[in-house]
């Protein structure tokens, strides 16, 4: 018998939900306890301290000053130590993609009094040298001169986990470049804002401020720790490398938005009580498709807020996933054969005059507003789709994108039929001046027209990578484990670029002696004759789509993380990164390079893992289990001599299946194995991470075949690897 699974789900079967007391407070009292908010902030800091704050809050890239900035660290401190905390930590985001930290004590020694104190100032609080020479750099920093350093963000409020202050920093080299995913997304946010609020005039004055909004849906999947230990691959790579299907699996559709397990309930109690604490506004929690599949979705708030709450909000996910003996997994694909993860960023626009700009309004006038961001954005995407394709490239996410119950690789939009119609009469538009009769017509019929709540985006197309829902722009092909600072910055950008390009159009017109209405009628016009090749209505996982995507419309279908990264590194895209102080060429560079460095080390890992389980584990399974079949057939021909072999048929098949299986998984480890040494002594990370792609990562599905076979095959009390129905359904 396989001791270590059967131990596993042993351990599994006894578990009982962990409660988790609810004090009778209520939520909004405990929101943001933890957090050095405004709230807080009024208690413990100077009016001047406490102003200066807020004026880095909403204008990022304000200068807090060193005097006032000890003022700030003096009251952070007071406020921390009352919360029992005893250390305080820089928490940044370095190109790992993951959260880091450093602890250091309040704590000080006083040689003179021989006593001590606790210690905190400005200096401490804005900048710190972390020596994190090991993070991914991309060459930008030689690991010799380790000069990184990270630096306060007053953008995002500290927050106490546990005994500790944490700090939200950005992480940069000496030299000024960035070595983390924060400082481009706040670079991407100013060149946004300042974009959207000079169209914002066109429309309304008192328009002066534009924030940028980010709702995360967060997907994730909860397996019993003990199970997930059972699985080297799991434990390893983060997804299962081998694994026959279920019998049952998702196909009943019984486990999504169905009633949360006890086990699995309890966790979400606890995460959701810890997050609101730390002032990360969870509101909805619900099953997803695949059985132990979960998903948690939070009010959207300023994106780069809502970034650096996800990234919190996975690590608190994780923390507590194994107090409650789960482990909960992000990866984009953990098992075959069932949907994958994602993480929807639901992204807008919103004036400091409360509007949604990506919310239809109640007037034409509103409207044709809504309609200038909305054609915008679809205009943008359509101009840079590589670029979006590239900020969501992972290893993982590679299998998603172009699965078939995941968003196509290729990039487009679906906006609903309502809005396509007004799409179709807007086209129809004369060029030049409109007539009082067409403007009417325009305004009455078109644009007046379109409806507050936009019905075919309730029920949304969900096989769009990007699809608009009626308020707001849901960018779905974004990875479960993904920082989502990358693809934000992505959007960020492109939708500046189009923004000041639009401007300069209609500014043209104007000049030309058109009204402005009309101007902005004329560009938007063409805006939609340019962008249809994006737009797309039907059913993205279809193998005709891809076809008319790239044979038709000239789209980009880059199945793979090297293309798809290779493909958007071009002059233009650096142009365009450089050009709106998002990203110099070398930070470009650097982070396409850490990227493909990333995605070829964890085909590598999969591939060592693999070969490893298929020889270690399966092979030797396989012949115990021959043996014993060999035994039979003997024993029954020394029972029935010579009409052993009409009574043993069966058997001999299996002993040769057996034997042919173990031949073809031998034999394709062997070429997966010199694959690698080939490839790896290559200097070209760009040509090493595609031939990792291409000749190392075909093998993994022949391998796993035959290995899914012998399992089916194979007396289940002597299988060694825990199955697929024991990791998805035990509760
Ligand atoms: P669904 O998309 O499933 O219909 P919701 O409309 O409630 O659900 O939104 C899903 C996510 O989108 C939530 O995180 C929500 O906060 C976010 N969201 C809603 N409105 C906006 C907005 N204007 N900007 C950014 N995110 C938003
Ligand atoms: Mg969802």
């Amino acid at each position: 018998m396989s001791t270590f699974r059967f131990q596993a789900l042993k351990e599994t079967f006894n578990r009982q939900p962990i409660e988790v007391e609810l004090s009778e407070k209520r939520l909004s009292e405990s929101f943001g306890e933890n957090v050095f908010n405004e709230h807080a902030m009024l208690q413990y800091l100077t009016k001047e301290a406490y102003k200066a704050v807020m004026d880095a809050t909403s204008n990022s890239g304000t200068k807090i000053d060193r005097r006032i900035a000890d003022q700030v660290a003096a009251g952070m401190k007071d406020w921390a130590l009352s919360k029992g905390v005893k250390h305080y930590t820089h928490w940044f985001q370095p190109l790992t993609g993951t959260t880091a930290e450093k602890h250091d004590s309040f704590f000080e020694p006083d040689p003179g009094s021989g006593r001590a104190l606790e210690k905190f100032n400005g200096g401490l609080l804005t900048q710190q040298e972390p020596d994190a020479s090991s993070f991914p750099n991309g060459g930008i920093r030689n690991t010799f001169e380790a000069r990184g350093y990270s630096a306060w963000d007053p953008t995002s409020p500290a927050f106490v986990i546990g005994d500790t202050l944490c700090i939200p920093t950005i992480f940069v080299a000496y030299t000024g470049e960035a070595l983390d995913n924060k400082v481009p997304l706040i670079r991407s946010v100013q060149v946004l804002q300042d974009a959207a609020v000079d169209v914002a005039k066109y429309f309304d004055k008192n328009i002066n401020k534009i924030t940028i909004t980010l709702g995360v849906e967060q997907e994730y999947f909860l397996v019993d720790s003990a199970l997930v230990k059972s699985r080297p691959d799991l434990l390893q790579t983060g997804r299962t490398l081998l694994g026959h299907a279920p019998a049952k699996g998702q196909q009943l559709d019984d486990h999504y938005f169905g009633s949360i397990p006890g086990r699995a309930l309890e966790f979400m109690k606890e995460v959701e009580l810890e997050s609101i604490k730390l002032g990360i506004p969870v509101k909805t929690r619900h099953n997803e498709v695949a059985p132990n599949q979960f998903e948690f979705a939070p009010v959207f708030e300023e994106v780069n807020l809502a970034n650096d709450h996800n990234s919190l909000f996975m690590d608190l996910i994780e923390k507590i996933a194994r107090k409650h003996h789960f482990r909960a997994l992000f990866h984009e694909k953990p098992f075959a054969g069932i949907n994958g993860s994602g993480k929807h960023n639901n992204w807008s626009l919103s004036t400091n005059t409360g509007i949604n700009l990506l919310a239809p309004g109640k007037t034409p006038k509103s409207n044709l507003q809504f309609l200038t961001y909305f054609i915008n954005t679809i205009k943008a995407v359509g101009r840079y789709p590589d670029l979006l394709r590239a900020s969501i490239a992972t290893a993982g996410n590679d299998h998603r994108l172009g699965a078939n119950e995941a968003p196509p690789a290729v990039m487009s939009i679906f906006i609903g039929s309502q809005l396509t119609a007004v799409f179709d009469e807007l086209e129809n538009v004369t060029d030049g001046k409109l007539s009082p009769e067409e403007k009417t017509e325009l305004k009455l019929n078109v644009v007046g027209k379109i409806p507050e709540i936009l019905l075919d985006n309730t029920d949304r197309n969900r096989t769009s990578p990007f699809a608009f829902t009626g308020n707001k722009f849901e960018f779905r092909a974004v990875g479960s484990d993904s920082n989502s600072a990358g693809p934000m910055t992505a959007l960020n950008t492109i939708v500046a670029q189009q923004l000041q390009d639009f401007k300069i159009e209609v500014d043209a017109l104007i000049e030309g002696g058109l009204k402005k209405d009309d101007a902005i009628f004329n560009v938007l016009r063409d805006y939609i004759k340019t962008s249809r090749h994006i737009l797309f209505e039907g059913d993205g996982y279809s193998d005709d789509w891809v076809k008319e995507a790239v044979e038709k419309r000239g789209l980009n279908n880059n199945t793979s993380t090297p293309s798809a990264l290779i493909a958007a590194l071009t002059e233009e895209n650096i142009a365009l990164y450089k050009r709106n102080n998002v990203m110099s060429k070398v930070e470009l560079e650097a982070r396409h390079e850490i990227q493909l460095e990333e995605y070829l080390m964890r085909i590598q890992i999969e591939s060592r893992v693999l070969g490893d389980l298929a020889r270690n584990h399966v092979i030797p399974t396989a012949v115990k289990y021959q043996n014993l079949l060999i035994e039979n057939v003997k024993g029954l021909k020394d029972i029935y001599g010579a009409d052993f072999k009409t009574l043993a048929h069966e058997q001999l098949e299996m002993i040769q299946e057996i034997s042919e299986r173990i031949s073809v998984i031998n034999t394709e480890i062997n070429k997966m194995t010199e694959e690698r040494k080939q490839i790896n002594p290559i200097e070209d990370i760009e040509e090493k991470a595609t031939k990792y792609c291409s000749d190392v990562k075909p093998y993994f599905e022949t391998i796993r075949y035959h290995c899914d076979k012998l399992e089916i095959l194979i007396d289940d009390e002597m299988w060694p690897l825990t199955k697929y129905r024991e990791m998805l359904f035990t509760k």
